[in-house]
């Protein structure tokens, strides 16, 4: 079976490094999804798997096999692009069998391989088709079936969802599931979406500028970033954070009107300043003279985003039911539990625990 382990993998493009020392140890079966802003290294990453960029240090195993210097048709990997890149002329069922033809497969096995990815997917009743007259979601269907067909030991996903709507997006995440589920193949999984990471993976790995910020299940970086990034990458709407400063042992906060946040955290010495991060799902907004203001209420239905200005002007918001009616631009008091707040060193942004 077939686990992916990076081993100090670099990437240079001439002087330019892009990648930067990455180990990783990818379980066999596992989702793994890379995420992080545009930009970040996760496509390099993946293209470094699939043999499509070249290594410039380090290794990489598939299996039990080294295949950093092995040509990426020899290393049992199919990949899934955002363009999906079918050919127009040709029918679905042609599209997703073409590799296989290309490779002098006998046609009755290929008939079979079509046939079994074709029912995984849902395609049966588009096998005859041309690829313009499948919506996009379809089409991308037709992408990843062209890759079951090869019988992968790993699959390689780049965005593959982020040419569709908002709506197809949700359905085709969860066929995805639902994929990886039925066949327990190892993926890998790139977006600069932490939803989609959030909801896939089994294990995410955070990446920026090159470098991986942390590795874990979704709800471990959730609930236990290693640093500010991640902790602001991971959640929607993102942490807020506000100054704080070490008075007493204690954290005093300019923008909650000088609350003090009494922690068990190892904090810095007396005057030290430090970020303070809150969850927008973690303060409740009351309606009485405070010192903050409620700039602006998003309503979304369900919940409601309250866009505020604390004492100090710094601007965080709040999720909140939306059920008490608050005038924008009405005085208002921030309340949240002592243990609810999260804290960063103030010149590394490394987290205090
Ligand atoms: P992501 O997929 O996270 O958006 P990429 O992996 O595409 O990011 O790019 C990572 C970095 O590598 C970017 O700064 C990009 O400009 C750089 N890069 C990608 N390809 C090349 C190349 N062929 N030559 C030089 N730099 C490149
Ligand atoms: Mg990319």
């Amino acid at each position: 079976m077939t686990g992916v382990t990076l081993n100090k993998a670099v990437k240079k493009y001439g002087d330019i490094q892009t990648i930067f020392d990455v180990d990783l140890d990818i379980k066999d079966g596992e989702f793994c999804v890379f995420v992080g802003p545009s930009g970040c290294g996760k496509s390099t990453l993946l293209r470094m798997i699939a043999g499509l960029e070249e290594t410039t240090a380090g290794e990489i195993h598939i299996g039990s096999r080294d295949v950093t210097n092995v040509e990426a048709a020899e290393r049992g990997v199919a990949m899934v692009f955002q363009s999906y890149a079918l050919y127009p002329h040709m029918t679905v069922e042609d599209n997703m069998g073409f590799g296989l033809k290309m490779n002098g497969h006998p046609k009755a096995e290929i008939k079979e391989k079509v046939a079994e990815a074709s029912r995984v997917l849902k395609l049966d009743d588009y096998l005859k088709r041309k690829p313009k007259a499948l919506s996009g979601g379809q089409r991308q269907r037709v992408a990843i079936g062209r890759a079951i067909v090869r019988g992968p030991e790993v699959f390689l996903f780049d965005e593959p969802l982020s040419n569709l709507d908002a709506e197809l997006r949700v359905d085709m995440r969860v066929e995805i599931a639902r994929l990886h589920k039925e066949i327990g193949a190892t993926m890998i999984y790139v977006t600069h979406d932490q939803v989609e990471a959030m909801t896939l993976a089994d294990k995410i790995v955070v990446l920026r500028a090159g470098r991986v910020e942390q590795v874990g299940a979704p709800m471990e970086l959730y609930n236990d970033p290693d640093n500010k990034f991640v902790a602001g990458f991971i959640g929607s709407p993102s942490m807020n954070f506000v100054e704080g400063e070490v008075v007493g042992g204690k954290v005093t906060v300019p923008a909650f009107g000088g609350r003090e946040i009494t922690t068990s955290v190892a904090l810095p010495g007396e005057g030290s300043k430090v970020i303070v991060g809150l969850r927008p799902q973690n303060i409740l907004v009351k309606a009485d003279e405070g010192a903050a203001t409620l700039d602006l209420r998003e309503r979304l239905g369900a919940v409601a985003y309250d866009h505020l200005i604390c004492a100090d002007g710094a601007k965080i918001i709040v999720e909140t039911r939306g059920d008490e009616e608050i005038a924008e631009g009405s005085k208002v008091t921030l309340e949240f539990n002592d243990e609810d707040a999260f804290f960063f060193d103030a010149a590394t942004e490394a987290r205090l625990r």
